[in-house]
């Protein structure tokens, strides 16, 4: 089985990178991240704060949640319901950094994150693929970019899609939430020992997959 981790922090492009990689292989590209801001949806939904953790507790046997391929493209259901359009915001982002932070939600949510990597060849993006989700990846990513070029490349995101926000507000929010995701205490985002550490600062996305690519073949052709 062929399972490719990235982890870093928000912003670094790993789900960019991955959905390019998923598609060069021919493999299931895993948005771990969609599948916590599922959660955050959920908790929002019946009106309990992503914070509140007796209160997302409370919630968590009623979290139905399936992860579903249409076409190769990743669907989030929650309840029955495709929430996919609704993950994306800044807000979804910062309940989504809430929500990871209780164990049982992580625990929950890892087990269907194993689930479909142990039956299908994929790349997972997210915090804690190489050391807690799969820590016998194939081989582990550890994808980086300096903060403030991180930043832009959000708020570009943002604008093209017509987002009103500040370049300000949205470093910010990507601060409070690498610093909430790499200080929990359970499963942390870091950097493993064995991961190979890109820093995509000066690289284009083609630099990327190509220097990511040689890697994966040496480990497909071994
Ligand atoms: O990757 P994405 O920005 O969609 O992730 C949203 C949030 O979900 C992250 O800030 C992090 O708190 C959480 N997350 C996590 N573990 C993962 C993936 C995402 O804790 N494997």
């Amino acid at each position: 089985m062929l399972n490719i981790a990235i982890d870093g922090p928000a912003g670094a492009g790993k789900s960019t990178i991955a959905k390019l990689l998923a598609k060069k292989y021919d493999i299931t590209y895993l948005d771990t991240g969609a599948m916590y801001r599922g959660a955050a949806y959920h908790c929002i939904l019946n009106g309990v704060s992503p914070n509140d953790t007796n209160g997302v507790e409370r919630l968590l046997p009623n979290l139905d949640m399936d992860v579903v391929y249409e076409d190769g493209v990743q669907r989030v259901f929650v309840s029955k319901k495709d929430v996919t359009p609704y993950l994306r915001s800044l807000d979804m982002s910062i309940a989504a950094s809430d929500v990871s932070k209780i164990p049982s939600v992580r625990v929950k949510l890892v087990e269907i994150q194993r689930e479909i990597a142990y039956k299908r060849d994929c790349v997972l993006d997210g915090r804690d693929i190489g050391s807690y989700v799969l820590p016998e990846a194939s081989i582990k990513f550890y994808l980086t970019a300096r903060e403030k070029t991180r930043a832009r490349r959000r708020y570009l995101e943002f604008l093209e899609k017509n987002v009103e926000t500040t370049e300000e507000k949205v470093l910010r929010d990507m601060q409070a939430r690498d610093k909430q995701d790499t200080t929990r205490d359970f499963a942390p985002l870091k950097v493993m020992p064995d991961a190979i550490v890109i820093d995509s600062t000066d690289l284009t996305i083609e630099d990327v997959i190509e220097i990511m690519s040689e890697r994966i073949d040496a480990v497909i052709s071994c």
